[in-house]
Formats: structure tokens, sequence, C-alpha cells
């Protein structure tokens, strides 16, 4: 690898530079923010050690973008990917400010470190601890945006075709331990409007909150029928979910119920088809809303995070299951995963960090998880960049 110059600081005060840079993802636009700033960062850094980098706007998303650095040519080499968001935080629940690095009790506490600002530092030691060993396969590290609200970083690599390679490390916090499959999630809103009036008499109106209550009988017993037809052992919870998570109806006892809205989060298993559930959600909606005599819609609050199934026995997995020490496993949260797979890529989820510390007050990571960090993604670069392919 060819490293002119040596300017990169050091991991700390890398993650340090990152930290500070805010870049919160959230549906709500008044919190919402881009995460260009941090992109740039990264691609002066990465050009810095010879990358060519390529900064791609998201569309429709003012101040976001997506990077992909490459050294090397080629498109059957390997590919170190992660997101640069973080979601909103709660201002009075942490112990120091979210956007200084503060360094305490062996570890690095900062609004992502763990998820996943914390990757890409890890990243550039590894890339500039190798400089000088010539790559025979490129080396592709991307850095995403709006991972945490819309994955619409993810979707545009997939519409760009680009980057293609023969392996996708996707670094999202998992201990180090390799993970091939996770669930796919549908969050969405069921609005129903019927009318209000008096109510001593219920002829008077319309009640969405009746109406509701059937809307969740059926949404209840369509889960039932889900959790017949799909189970994958795999998982620790077995079978796909839904949870009714919020309901917000009506404004007074002696009214009848106008409006009324629920949320609802479904968890798909592998092999599941997203948009398939979601027209199952729609039609009993509708059948039940007809029934009631009250108007409907059903509303995602983002596009269907599709499941995410590898290859558990591919050569990936396989290496890194043995570096570590850890059989390979599933998780419950969602990944860019499933974007790097439909690109041709096999594709792993192994990073550095907790996700009991993710999306929490006072996250870190732990410097424990740094050497080995390093050492695995060295493992990974030699064997698919730059030692003769097997
Ligand atoms: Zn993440």
């Amino acid at each position: 690898m060819n490293t002119p110059h040596n300017r990169l600081p050091d991991f700390e005060e890398l993650l340090r530079m990152l930290v500070a840079t805010p870049s919160v993802s959230c549906t709500n636009p008044d919190v919402d923010q881009g995460n260009l700033d941090v992109i740039n960062h990264l691609a002066t850094w990465l050009e810095d050690l010879g990358f060519a980098a390529e900064v791609t706007p998201l569309p429709g998303r003012p101040g976001k973008g997506n990077l992909v650095a490459t050294l090397g040519e080629g498109d059957d080499g390997l590919v170190l990917a992660g997101h640069t968001d973080t979601v909103p935080f709660d201002e009075g629940a942490w112990g120091s400010d979210p956007f200084s690095l503060t360094v305490r009790d062996d570890a690095f506490y900062g609004l992502g470190t763990c998820d996943m600002k914390g990757f890409f530092p890890l990243v550039l030691e590894t890339v500039r601890e190798l400089r000088g060993r010539d790559l025979k396969r490129a080396l592709t590290i991307v850095a995403t945006g709006d991972e945490e609200s819309s994955m619409a970083g993810g979707r545009l690599l997939v519409e760009r075709g680009k980057p293609r390679a023969r392996f996708a490390v996707i670094g999202e916090p998992t201990g180090l331990t390799p993970v091939y499959a996770h669930k796919g999630m549908i969050m969405l809103s069921i609005r129903l409007e019927g009318h209000t009036g008096h109510s001593s008499n219920p002829d008077l109106g319309c009640n969405a909150l009746d109406a509701m209550q059937r809307v969740m009988g059926a949404l209840m017993q369509f889960r039932g029928t889900l959790a017949e037809q799909h189970q994958h052992p795999g998982f620790e919870v077995t079978i796909p979910t839904m949870n009714l998570g919020c309901l917000r109806a009506g404004d007074n006892p002696n009214r009848i119920c106008g409006e009324a809205e629920l949320q609802i989060d479904t968890r798909l298993l592998p092999g599941m088809d997203a948009n398939a559930v979601l027209e199952g959600i729609h039609q009993l909606v509708s059948e039940e809303a007809a029934r009631s005599g009250v108007s409907f819609d059903v509303k995602p609050f983002y596009p269907p995070v599709p499941p995410f199934e590898g290859q558990r026995d591919g050569d990936l997995v396989r290496q890194l299951s043995v570096w570590s020490g850890h059989e390979p496993q599933t998780v419950a949260f969602g990944t860019e995963a499933p974007f790097y797979q439909s690109l041709g890529m096999e594709t792993v989820v192994f990073g550095p960090g907790a996700i009991d510390q993710a999306h929490q007050p006072d996250e870190f990571l732990a410097m424990s998880q740094i050497n080995p960090g390093k050492q695995a993604l060295t493992y990974c670069i030699n064997r698919y960049c730059i030692e003769e392919a097997a």
C-alpha cells in the first residue's frame, strides 16, 4: 500500500474528532442532522492513506451521503463497512458530554463510540499498519448515511450497484463475534378515522377506538399465523414477532372516539417477504375498517428493513469464527448486511463493542476491543486482499 504521508492522528484522536462531529439521524426533522462532515473527515484520512474516495449525496436528504473509498483494483476483494450516523440522545441522562470523547475506566465514552463511529478509527489504524504491503485485490471502505432512520445509504449502494467485492464485513457492535443472520423489520402506523358525537348515543358517531380494537384482534391473529408458518432455530426468539407498541385515541370519556392511531413493530425471519407481510397488514386493516365504517391509513415509518441470512459455512464466517473462538451467531437488530449481500458479497456482521451499550446514555467502547479488533481486520485484509488467492 502506498502511504506517502503519515499525517493520520492516533486511534483516540480519530475517535475524538468523529464523536465531536454530530450526525444524529431522526425521523423528527427538527432533530435530524447530516453526516457529510463525518464522511469528509474519513475521506481526507483515507486519501492520506492512498485510497480513491468518492462521496455520493443521498437523494432528497440534504447534508447526507455515502463514502466509498477504494485501494487497489478489481471486484474480488474485501469491503469493510459501517454507518456514520447515530441515534438521538437524552441530554440529562449522560454523565459526560456526548460529543466530547471521555476516557475513563478503560473505555471511550461518547455518542456513537460503540454504534459505530469507533469502527472507522480501527479500520484506519489497521490500514496504516499494513502500509508498504502490495494489494492483490481491492480493499474498499464504505461509510453510509441515514442507517439509523431510513437505511437510505445502504439502499443507494444497491441502486448504484457499487461497490463490488467478494466479501464484506459490517462493523456493527457484536463483541467481535461473527453474526451470519438477523431479523428484518417493519415499523408502521395505522390510523383510523370515524366521527365524534355525544357518548350517550352510539348512533351519533362512529367509534374509531371500537374499530381499532377489531384491527388489533385481527393483527394478533395474523401474528399467530405468521408464527405458525415461520420458525428459525438459529434465533433466541425463534418466531417472527409483532409488538403493538403505542396507541393514541380519543380525548374524553363522554365523547365518541373520532380518531385512533396504533404503532407496531414487526420482526421478520430470514426467508420472509417483507412486502408480502406489509400487504397482509394492509389487507386486514382495510377489511376491518370497512366492516366498522371508518376510513384508514397504513403508513410505514420507512421502507422495510429486509431480514438477512448469510453463509454460516462461508469462508469469511468460518475464518472469523475460528479466529475469535466464537460460534457464528444471530442477532435481533437490523443492519445494512442485506444490501451488501444483494450486491453479491459474502457478508458478515462483526465489529467491536457490545450492542447493549448502543442507543444508551453513557455509550462506550471498551479499550479491550481495540487490539483484538485490529488483529481480526488485519487477518481479513491479509487473507482477502494481500495473500495469493486459495
Ligand atoms: Zn449501528
